[in-house]
Order: C-alpha cells, then structure tokens, then sequence
C-alpha cells in the first residue's frame, strides 16, 4: 500500500530497486528493458559510473547557491557546452528543473519580450491539436490534449489551436508530402490573419510530437514554411524539445534535421538523463536583448533555477553522449529498430504506422488498418498493451486513443542510447507478444 498520491490511483505499482545499463529491476528481483527510458529520460541508461561520479563530486564541493547572490562554475559550465551547440542565434540559455517549468519560462519570455519592445498587444499563443507541453497551467493551456486539459479549463489561458503535421491521419489521398507540408503550414498563416497578427506572440510546437501522438515528426518542409510565416508576422516561434531534444531523434536537436532554429527552444529530459530533474530554455541575443535594453530583468524564477547537483548531472550526460560518439549509435539503433519495427509490425492487421525519428519511434496500434478505424478508447487497449509488457520483461510507453478517432492507441519507444542490436531485437519480440496479447484480450 503506497502513501504516495501517484498518477494513477490503485496502480498496483512494482517498486523499482535498481538499475542497470539499459535495464531496471523491481524488488522482487524482475528485469525490464528500459525500452522508453521511462518517458525518454534515461538516454545513459541507468548507474552510468562517469555520471554518479561527477554528481559525488559536485556534492563534496557545493549542492546549492542561491542564484540572486552567485552564480556557480558547473552552472555556467553547462551553458557554455549547450551554447556551443545550440541552433544559430540562440545565445543564451535558462535553467530550470523540468520540462514543464522549461515551457513557462518560454511563455514568460516571449510575453516580456513583446512588452520591452513597445507591443504589449502581443499576448496570443497558437500551438496545436495533439501535443503535450506540460501540466503547469500555462503549459496546460498550450497543449492541445483535450483529455489532459478538459477539467481544469477554467483555469486555462485562453489559446489557438491548429491541426497538427500528423501525414498518416491528415494527409489527402493524391497530395504529395509537400503539398500537404505547405496546407497543414498554411493552417497557422490563416489562424495568425483571423486573431490579428499585431495580437499574436508565438506559436508553439515540438518537432517530433512525443507523448500525445507516439512520435510523429512533420514532413519535410512544414518547420520551414513555419519559420517563414512567424517571420511575415513577428511572431515567435517556440520549439518545445522536452521529449524530441538532446540527441534522442539522432542530431542534438530535432529542429536541426527540419533545417531551422526558432526563437526559443525548450528541452529537458534527455539534458540530465534522469540522474537529476533539470530542464532550459534557450533564448535568442534578440530577446535577452529586449531584456537588457529594458528592464534589466527576466521577471521570473525558482528557488532551484541552476540548480548545481542538477547542473553536475547535466553535464556529465551531455559530456559522455560526445565522448562515446553516441549519436552516431542513435542513428545506427535507430535504423536498425525502424527496420525490426517494420518487419515485426509492417503486415501486421492491427497496426497502421510506424514512425518516428532515430531512438524516437512509434507504432500507432488501430482497429482496422484499411479505414484507420481505432479501437473503442474503452477498451484501454494501450494500457492492456503496457501490463502485457510489463509481464514480459519490458517498460514501453503507450498511450490512448481519443474518442473522435483522431488518432489510434500508440507505444512509444525511446531506449536508452547505449541500446545495443541484440537489445532492439529482443524489445522488437516482446513488443510484438504483448500487442498480440492485447489484441487478443481485447477482441
Ligand atoms: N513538453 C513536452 C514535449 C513533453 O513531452 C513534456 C513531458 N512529457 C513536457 C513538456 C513537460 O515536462 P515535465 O514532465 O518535465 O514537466
């Protein structure tokens, strides 16, 4: 019986008592695959020896200073790294302890913005239909997952929401990748005409959708149209990289393979690996200029913002992802789970795409595979495929279908880098056995 007010009430949780590489094992002595790292967290895997050395380390010389009176080396340590590498133009970077807080910040920011610069009548966000930007309210109010949203609306920021780039569900029969590119772009041209484009602040999206879609990445062309019509407008653009970023789609960022940089970026779970909570927002000279020239403040912030175990964590996971060449193990496992995924799932009845991006795949599980029919969102189908994995020895991530048939059941996958061929198989064999099960349950 566990004291703790969890997620999910009643969940009959397993108690997780250590880990390992890429597995977790519970106190009963089972072992899992951490096949998502948990909700594309753990890109090290788990107990990396380099990691919790660099932590014991930061512990001895100091756990925590206050941001108002120091700033601290390891904190400006990482920022010099992530800097390095950041998509053009983005200078500067903030601190903070999830994804979640990463997205506030972002919303904070883009508003000051415009107040510094003289257009306090910019306070309009578009973001769109099925995504997931955190579950603070501001961040609440940008997603656009209905289930997640529906009873706290009252609370909720007033927000615009278009359809997403989501080619398996929206895509006509006859239009081309790009044409649709350019349609499903044109929707955010025309909802910035209808509100006003003097009104508007940014447009947010992530660039691989993760937790709402089961990585979906847009089509080639669609970010870049995107950019184009934030800039006729003055509108900025927000990339949310919490789940996509940090190497998991097989470059540092996901944007990079869309060939744009946005305004600000978030990103979080993949930064500190799991070993701490850590997320940052990335900001452009332009904006941190807005700042400097004007107030002389960003109006915001968290007891633990730069938080210097978190900061440790950081850059000792971002250290060993360049030092091991990681990414370039993200590619190579990526292809190879693409490939397995499709061989396993490509004939299968139930199973109407397989997308996704480097360690970032999903398979969209459907009812019919001719019309893309899901199944009834009573059945729980993806919940009864998550226990079915659990059984055998894997942890994926899935989640619902939705009631008007926007979108099917998903798993999503998201192993650590440090996956291996044997290990993508052997998650390919029990994925297929717990969808099978499932199905079958369900049927
Ligand atoms: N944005 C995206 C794209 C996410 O996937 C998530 C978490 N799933 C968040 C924001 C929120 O992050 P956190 O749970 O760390 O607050």
């Amino acid at each position: 019986m566990t004291r703790i007010l969890h997620r999910q009430i009643n969940a009959n949780l397993r108690i997780a008592s250590g880990g390992k590489g890429v597995e977790l094992f519970d106190r009963d002595g089972r072992s899992y695959i951490d096949a998502s790292g948990g909700a594309a967290v753990s890109c090290l895997g788990h107990g990396h020896p380099d990691v919790i050395a660099a932590l014991h380390a930061q512990a001895d010389k100091l756990a925590y200073a206050h941001t108002s009176f120091f700033t601290t080396e390891v904190a400006e340590a990482l920022a010099d790294r992530l800097i390095a590498d950041a998509p053009a133009g983005l200078d500067y970077v903030y601190f903070v302890s999830g994804g979640s807080e990463a997205v506030e910040a972002a919303l904070k920011m883009a508003r000051q913005y415009f107040v510094e610069i003289g257009q306090p009548q910019r306070s309009k966000i578009i973001a769109r239909r099925q995504s997931y930007h955190g579950n603070t309210l501001g961040a609440l109010a940008t997603g656009g997952n209905e289930w997640r949203r529906a009873q706290f609306r009252p609370l909720l920021a007033e927000t615009h929401h278009i359809d997403p780039c989501y080619a398996y569900r929206y895509r006509e029969a006859g239009e081309s990748e790009t044409e649709y590119g350019a349609r499903a772009a044109q929707a955010l041209e025309d909802k910035i005409l209808a509100l006003g484009p003097d009104t508007v602040m940014a447009f947010v999206a992530e660039p691989v959708v993760g937790a709402t879609a089961g990585a979906v990445p847009a089509v080639p062309g669609y970010f870049r149209r995107i950019r184009e019509i934030c800039d006729r407008y003055g509108v900025l653009l927000l990339l949310d990289e919490v789940m996509c970023g940090m190497g998991r789609t097989g470059t540092l960022h996901a944007c990079e393979q869309d060939g744009i940089a946005p305004d600000l970026l978030t990103v979080a779970k993949g930064l500190g690996g799991g070993y701490q909570p850590i997320g940052a927002t990335f900001l452009s000279g332009k904006i941190y200029e807005a700042f400097a020239q004007g107030s002389g403040l960003f109006q915001h912030g968290h007891t633990y913002i730069c938080h210097p175990m978190a900061c440790a964590a950081a850059l000792a996971v971002q250290e060993v992802i360049a030092r091991d060449r990681l990414l370039d193990n993200v590619k190579a496992m990526g292809t190879h789970l693409s490939r397995r995924l499709g061989e396993r799932f490509g004939n299968h009845p139930h199973v109407g795409d397989i997308r996704g991006r480097g360690l970032f795949m999903g398979v969209e599980v459907v009812e019919d595979r001719g019309t893309q029919a899901p199944f009834d969102p009573a059945l729980k189908l993806h919940a009864r495929i998550k226990r079915e994995a659990m059984n055998r020895g894997l942890a994926v991530y899935p989640a619902g279908g939705t009631l008007d048939g926007a979108r099917g059941d998903h798993v999503l996958l998201a192993p650590p880098f440090i996956i291996d061929t044997a290990t993508v198989d052997t998650v390919v064999e029990r994925l297929g056995e717990a969808v099978d099960a499932a199905i079958a349950q369900a049927a």
